[in-house]
């Protein structure tokens, strides 16, 4: 058995001077020769590792035999996102990991082989419309949020004949696919592509509207609406709650990245909006947005960044490879530190961070070990910029302002196995009810859509 075919990367000290992606992915021959190591199952224990059961044999038999059109054909029967799902899943703890290979560290690069597919489709302007009449049924189906859960479920109604309406409070769509993911993870150009061709088969998006405000769930309803699905995300930053923390140049990783990523702040002035660049810069946190935050902050043009995190490296949440790349860029990790205050010049400016170090005690509830300060060990960190990466709680504004939508005590929304709310016909799915990942979105999406299409078919 050869072994797994590495993707080529870009030379670190290149890319991290632009937002250009960080490999341009296989190229024909390196496709075939890594479809080729797939032994093609009979019982194909890879697609038990992917939430929305993508026929992984299926798809990469077609590229075996070089013939792309007929893989995205698979892959867009349960995916309608290839493209991003090729470069964003965390595929080393989902398909690859349950591939028969993966006990010899061999699995199939399968990400590397969806992506393949997915933009050889896109860049030999391949046409792979679906030629397959929808029969429209006129029955309206609203979806609140555009990130993966929403275009997902909205995606799979759209195919079942369903009239699907997408209310979007920014001014794009895409979610954290848009706003959050960084270029050089998931260009705008490869998103746009997949949201254009569910535009194509007839879904609606309606953008600058946020549901709980501009428009309530009742409205909706009134509106001839048959049922809902709820997507809004977790969008809510989480803080660290110590001295010092509204000091200037203090940024938590949403409102960076948002800056950065959606209102394209690194073209400032020719973009309105602008951003701090930071010479010397701490992001704390340990999650895939911590490592956006920290190689966004490197091409903004940071002489240092440093990221911090309370664990030790190996519990870091982020993907391994996101960990790898932004090593090889330049960013220095310091585990098992905490920050414990912020201290600002007389102009209120973010100067440096007291830090503590952390040792990790008895396991928790959570399975992972419990770190504690390590009493004395204070030291500081000088710094001109900080970001704050320490993960994201539920959106709290369509649940507090939508009456009768019951939430757990940490504000994710409640659903039952039918993901259905508290609301009869408002069904929710992806980070709102606890999901993290995209695919996690994408497989509650279909869930969600399955559900609703059963529940239009009782009422
Ligand atoms: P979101 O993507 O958050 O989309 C929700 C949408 O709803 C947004 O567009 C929002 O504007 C809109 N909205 C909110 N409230 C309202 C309202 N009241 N009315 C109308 N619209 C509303 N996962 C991975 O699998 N791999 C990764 O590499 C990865 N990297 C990440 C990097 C960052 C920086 C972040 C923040 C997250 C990352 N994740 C990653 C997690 C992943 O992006 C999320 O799990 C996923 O996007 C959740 O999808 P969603 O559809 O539930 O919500
Ligand atoms: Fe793997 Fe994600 Fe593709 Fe599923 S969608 S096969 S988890 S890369
Ligand atoms: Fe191919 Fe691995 Fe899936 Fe078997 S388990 S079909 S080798 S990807």
């Amino acid at each position: 058995m050869s072994q797994k075919l590495k993707i080529l990367e870009r030379d670190p000290q290149i890319r991290k001077n632009d937002f250009e992606q960080v490999s341009a992915g296989y190229t024909n021959c390196e496709m075939l020769a890594e479809s080729k190591r797939c032994l093609q199952c009979k019982k194909p224990t890879c697609i038990s590792g992917c939430p929305v059961e993508v026929n992984i044999p299926g798809f990469i038999k077609h590229l075996c035999e070089n013939n792309p059109k007929k893989a995205i054909e698979i892959l867009n029967q349960k995916n309608n996102l290839p493209a991003v799902c090729g470069r964003v899943c965390p595929q080393e703890n989902q398909c690859e990991k349950m591939c028969v290979l993966a006990k010899k560290g061999e699995s199939i690069s399968i990400g590397n082989l969806e992506r393949y597919a997915a933009d050889i489709i896109v860049k030999n302007d391949i046409d792979d419309d679906d030629d397959e009449v929808i029969e429209k049924n006129n029955i309206k189906v609203a979806v609140i949020g555009s990130g993966p859960a929403g275009l997902t479920c909205g995606g799979d109604l759209l195919k079942m004949g369903y009239d699907v309406t997408i209310y979007e409070s920014l001014h794009d769509t895409g979610g954290v696919l848009r706003y959050g993911i960084p270029e050089f993870r998931l260009p705008k150009k490869i998103l746009n592509k997949e949201i254009d061709k569910l535009k194509k088969m007839g879904m609606k998006i309606i953008l600058n509207t946020l549901v709980g405000r501009t428009k309530t769930v009742q409205e909706l309803i009134d509106n001839g609406y048959k049922a809902i699905f709820v997507a809004v995300g977790a969008g809510l930053p989480v803080f660290l709650g110590i001295p010092g923390e509204n000091l200037n140049h203090i940024y938590c990783s949403n409102e960076f990245l948002v800056r950065v990523n959606l209102m394209r702040a690194f073209n400032f002035p020719d973009y309105d909006t602008p951003v701090h660049r930071g010479k010397h810069v701490v992001v704390v946190g340990g999650g895939n947005t911590g490592m956006d935050s920290a190689r966004t902050a490197i091409r903004l043009g940071a002489e240092t960044v440093k990221l911090i995190y309370r664990r030790s490296e190996s519990e870091m949440p982020a993907r391994k490879e996101e960990r790898i790349h932004a090593r090889e860029e330049g960013v220095e990790f310091i585990p098992l530190t905490n920050p414990v205050r912020f201290i600002g010049d007389e102009r209120k400016f973010v100067r440096a961070v007291e830090c503590i170090k952390m040792e990790l005690g008895e396991y928790n509830n959570s399975g992972r070990r419990h770190p504690n300060e390590i009493a004395g060990s204070n030291y500081i960190i000088e710094t001109d910029m900080v970001i704050l990466a320490l993960g994201l709680h539920p959106n709290p504004i369509l649940p507090t302002l939508t009456k009768g939508l019951n939430t757990d005590d940490r504000g994710y929304l409640l659903i039952d196995d039918n993901y259905m709310t508290s609301i009869r016909g408002v069904f929710a799915g992806g980070d709102i009810v606890g999901g993290s990942t995209v695919i996690e979105a994408m497989g509650m999406g279909k869930r969600a859509a399955k559900a609703i299409i059963k529940y239009l078919g009782q009422e």
